[in-house]
């Protein structure tokens, strides 16, 4: 560090830190510390010096940096000058050299003060006999003003100047200064003058200082650094700017900037949480496993694995609950989900009902499989909402660094792969990623777009199976069966798509296509056999479907567009859907009953016992599940049977009729005539068929009927 020589100093060698503009507008006065080369002034959001009056050009001024001092010019640079001009202590300019003092004026409204803290100045006067519009910033030497003299500086002098400036000379001590406005920085008084900066700041601060001092010493340019400390007993975190001054003289300047410290934290908290769960969000998720990605590259002895979870049904709870009982899911998960973690794990929202887990870390694959079965343990219990006790599960899909990963995103794919593998063999599983399973997963995509492509192209058709009373072997309905007319395989069943449908979210088009399709056909039917069609449609409703709050309103419509007789049409719905909540299913079945529209129970048997609630559901029929009618044998009665004779007996006793699923031979339909059942389906009389053969088939209908009156 220089000595001082003593040396009066006549030439003042300015910096660009030595300067600071205030500006005032229409609106506020902003006090600019100056540092960079070139600004730009005006009305335009995005100027560096940004002032918002009308009488401002959208850019108005430069300022730029000269060697000693800034140059204001009228206008941009190369381009014309501005509306109102510059006014410089009254006179207009195009451009000039400021000099401490220079008074702005950009429009009426709007002005400026070049303030410069050069040291070796006399202070100024006071603001108050100076009456200028914008308050002055006065930096009192205090040397200057004799202390030895014992003259007090006037600390009402002292404007709104944000910072704590404190001048030193070359060895460190204090040879003057300002105090801030700011109630939260340290205060100096006369008594630190002449005192060393390790004397009046606590040490590592004093050192801190120092570091910066040398460099500032080396560069000639000026240090902007943080620092944060413990000052009445709260945390201060302080820009502190350091510039050269002559002789080996610095100016530090320490501001308090734990305003925006705390906008910076909730900013970076936002860009890295989900508002929703608070948990970390995709970015952060994404950003941590990257450096277990890099961390396993360079230490083989370091293992990770990455956990994708998707819950099971989440679109269920959200569209027949609503939106604010799937938010409390969620936050109910998220919560239980760190309680299966250690603290040094990362559980993070990656959108949606997906989160995703970095284990980090780990020794074997079996730690990641003893978490997915922990979280599969946990999540599985259950949970209230709006009065109801939900069951969550989830899918979920590990991924373990014994492959090699050369990026995050592969890592991350594979934890996919295997979600959706857990998903396909069928929820609540979990399932660690192999090889194989990218194969799959190509298929998978292909079927995903394949789908895409044939809701688009309208390649969907329905087929039509009819229904028969066994008394009187004739038709009484007619039940929709989907089919997909794919370019290349020819006519698909619904086991080949449908489920990947509903996996991949496609139900809903799917669905709308054929309730749409379905109510055309049977206004078609009417309009040709009369308003008194003796036969009902029966359409499939899948779970999402059903559970949709929009179904009730999209059949209204239905109706309405196509004027058909409610009760023509019947949905079905399989007794597994009903069960998924019985209560909203409830509600759901009265209101369908309010529009005139019944339902029948699908696949009933299947081992969800909803027996105990027939009585409440307005129901026109179940259907027995074609197992039980395949069950039946030769000879003698079985277990099987006794349960059809059951099921009917009961649904009897209820008031409610039974349609066997299934027939496909005389011996069938021998034994369900015996036992009273209702109705009969299956290949003993008729597969799915087309609307030509449906027609002919009602045709031959209408023409027994009208014989046998
Ligand atoms: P489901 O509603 O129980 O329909 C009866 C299924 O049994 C149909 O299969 C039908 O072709 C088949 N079937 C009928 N009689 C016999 C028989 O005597 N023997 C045998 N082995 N099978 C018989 P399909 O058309 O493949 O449909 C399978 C399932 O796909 C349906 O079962 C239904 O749950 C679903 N599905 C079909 N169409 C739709 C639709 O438009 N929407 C929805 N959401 N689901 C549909
Ligand atoms: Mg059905
Ligand atoms: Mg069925």
């Amino acid at each position: 560090m220089k000595l001082n020589q003593g040396k009066s100093c006549q030439t003042t060698h300015m910096n660009p830190s030595d300067f600071m503009i205030i500006v005032k507008d229409g609106f506020n006065q902003k006090s600019i510390y100056l540092e960079r080369s070139f600004y730009s002034i005006g009305r335009d959001r995005d100027r560096d010096i940004h002032l918002s009056c009308q009488g401002v050009s959208r850019y108005h001024a430069s300022l730029m940096w000269l060697n000693n001092s800034y140059l204001i010019t009228d206008g941009e640079p190369g381009g014309g000058p501005s509306k109102n001009g510059v006014t410089i202590n009254g006179k207009k300019i195009k451009s000039k050299i400021l000099k401490s003092g220079d008074k702005i004026t950009f429009c009426k409204g709007a002005y400026g003060e070049v303030k410069a803290f050069h040291f070796n100045e006399k202070p100024k006067k006071s603001i108050a006999s100076e009456k200028t519009e914008i308050e002055s910033i006065n930096f009192i030497d205090f040397k200057k003003f004799n202390l030895k003299n014992n003259l007090t500086p006037d600390l009402n002098l002292m404007s709104e100047h944000p910072d704590l400036s404190i001048r030193t000379d070359s060895e460190g001590r204090i040879i003057s200064f300002q105090n801030s406005i700011d109630k939260n920085l340290p205060k100096l008084s006369t008594k630190h003058l002449n005192k060393l900066i390790s004397e009046c700041f606590p040490v590592k601060f004093s050192l801190c200082i120092l570091s910066h001092y040398r460099e500032v010493e080396k560069t000639q340019s000026l240090e902007t650094f943080e620092y944060s400390f413990t000052y009445k007993n709260q945390v201060l975190y302080c820009e502190i700017r350091i510039s050269p001054n002559e002789n080996g003289c610095q100016t530090i300047f320490i501001r308090n900037i734990n305003e925006r410290k705390a906008v910076e934290k909730q900013l970076l908290i936002k860009a890295n949480h989900d508002d929703l769960t608070r948990l970390p969000n995709r970015n952060f998720f994404m950003e941590k496993t990257a450096c277990s990605v890099i961390l396993r590259q360079r230490d083989e002895r370091y293992h990770f694995a990455v956990i994708f979870i998707d819950l099971d049904r989440f679109k269920i709870v959200n569209d027949s609950l609503g939106h604010l009982a799937g938010d409390r899911l969620l936050i109910e998960i998220s919560s239980r989900l760190k309680d299966c973690l250690r603290p040094q794990d990362i559980v993070a929202r990656l959108g949606g009902d997906e989160f995703g887990i970095l284990l980090h870390d780990i020794q074997t694959i079996d730690d990641a499989t003893e978490v997915a079965e922990r979280i599969q343990e946990k999540i599985s219990l259950p949970v209230v909402l709006e009065g109801r006790e939900i069951f969550p599960s989830a899918s979920i899909g590990i991924a373990f660094s014994n492959f090699v990963y050369n990026s995050v995103e592969e890592i991350i794919k594979d934890a996919d792969i295997a979600m959706y593998q857990a998903k396909y063999s069928g929820r609540a599983k979990y399932a660690v990623f192999e090889p194989e399973q990218a194969n799959q997963s190509l298929e998978f995509l292909r079927l995903d777009s394949a789908l895409k492509r044939a809701i688009e192209r309208q390649e969907f058709k329905l087929l039509y199976q009819p229904i028969f009373e066994f008394k009187t072997q004739k038709l009484i309905g007619l039940e929709a069966l989907i089919r997909w007319s794919h370019p290349q395989e020819g006519l698909l069943e619904p086991s080949h798509f449908l489920k990947h449908a509903e996996d991949a979210g496609l139900t809903d088009l799917i669905s709308q296509l054929t309730l749409q399709e379905s109510f055309r056909q049977i206004k078609e039917w009417e309009s040709h056999f009369g308003n008194d069609l003796p036969i009902f449609l029966s359409i499939n409703i899948s779970k999402c479907q059903f559970f949709n709050s929009d179904l009730i309103n999209l059949l209204r419509n239905l109706i309405e567009q196509y004027q058909v007789n409610a009760s023509n049409i019947k949905l079905e719905i399989t007794e597994a859907t009903l069960m998924e909540d019985i209560q909203i299913a409830i509600n759901i079945a009265r209101c369908l009953d309010n529009l005139g529209i019944k339902f029948l129970i699908d696949d009933f048997g299947t081992g969800y016992s909803s027996l105990n609630y027939l009585h409440d559901l307005p129901i026109d029929a179940l259907k027995i599940d074609q197992s039980f009618i395949s069950g039946i044998e030769i000879d003698g009665i079985n277990a099987g049977v006794t349960i059809i004779q059951s099921i009917i007996g009961l649904a009897h006793n209820l008031g409610i009729e039974v349609i066997a699923e299934g027939i496909e031979c005389a011996r069938h339909v021998a034994w369900l005539k015996a036992f009273k059942c209702d109705y009969g389906q299956g290949f003993y009389f008729g597969k799915p068929m087309t609307t030509e053969n449906v027609d002919c088939l009602i045709e031959s209908n209408f023409r027994a009927c009208i014989k046998a009156h």
